[in-house]
């Protein structure tokens, strides 16, 4: 077993009741998924600090931040919340969501849904998430690009909609998930523009059931060297998986395989993230 104090870090995980039909979108059906399956996996590859991503789906703000602080707390310090917010459900919901984080001191981040929850990033509906953010130095995570299921709408998810938010608050890191798929060159460029953003890898394969799975990593590979060499510059690239959508084995392998000096891997596998969340060192 790889030691975890190579320090690697995911920024992009889910470990959650609420996640959906866990049978057929995990990679594997029989995954283990709980604090100890996700250690375990962690431990054979070299992560020593993983995010925890609330979903959308969780009902309420307080039930999504109560399951990521009883995993945290069962993790030793390696496992750090996010919690989210729906900007849709009114100023109220908003208000409420920045209470209830102000009392959450592990808090990691804060993760939002355009895409799946029908708002802009630069709604004006969430200045005050933004504010928080900035007050706080909590880096804000978008979910960008495809989305998961059918109902989803895409325009809500590109990429060129964190422009002008990331304008508007220079002193709020964002943090494109997903690298923007499929848009990734858009990514690579409001990336390269703004210096407060940031772009993760993760979620750039489908299901390995697809008949072109073994194709996808060599791809996605490509696509990664490509928005790293037009950002032209590796620390602003995050790690991340997106588990237990994708094993952790290949996620890391995509990024261990791009075509970059070592040490800029390594930072996009690990220094990088732990910078940006101030992460202390195992
Ligand atoms: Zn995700």
């Amino acid at each position: 077993m790889a030691s975890p104090r190579a320090g690697r870090v995911d920024v992009h995980l889910h470990l959650s009741r609420w996640w959906r039909d866990l049978r057929r979108t995990a990679y594997r059906p029989d995954l283990d998924y709980s604090v100890r399956g996700l250690l375990t996996e962690m431990d054979q590859n070299s992560i020593a600090h993983g995010l925890l991503l609330q979903l959308h789906e969780a009902p309420t703000v307080r039930e999504g931040l109560g399951e990521g602080r009883e995993s945290a707390a069962a993790s030793s310090g390696r496992l750090h919340p996010v919690s989210t917010v729906d900007p849709t459900q009114g100023d109220d919901a908003v208000r409420e969501a920045i209470r209830l984080w102000e009392d959450e001191r592990g808090l990691a981040g804060v993760k939002l849904y355009p895409g799946y929850q029908a708002f802009y990033p630069h709604d004006r509906r969430l200045d005050p998430v933004y504010e928080y953010a900035h007050r706080r130095g909590l880096p804000v995570l978008l979910h960008q690009g495809d989305t998961l299921d059918g109902l989803g709408l895409l325009k809500f998810a590109r990429p060129i909609e964190v422009d002008e938010v990331a304008g508007r608050y220079r002193d709020v890191r964002f943090v494109l998930c997903h690298f923007g798929n499929p848009w990734v060159p858009e990514a690579a460029e409001v990336v390269y523009k703004n210096e407060n953003v940031y772009a993760d890898t993760s979620g750039l394969l489908a299901h390995p059931s697809v008949p072109y799975f073994d194709r996808m990593l060599e791809q996605a590979r490509r696509v990664v060297y490509g928005a790293v060499v037009t950002i032209g510059r590796p620390d602003r690239v995050l790690y991340g998986s997106d588990w237990p959508l994708e094993e952790l084995k290949v996620a890391v392998e995509l990024v261990h395989g791009l075509d970059l000096p070592e040490k800029d891997r390594e930072a996009i596998l690990g220094e990088n993230a732990r910078r940006l969340f101030r992460l202390p060192p195992l």
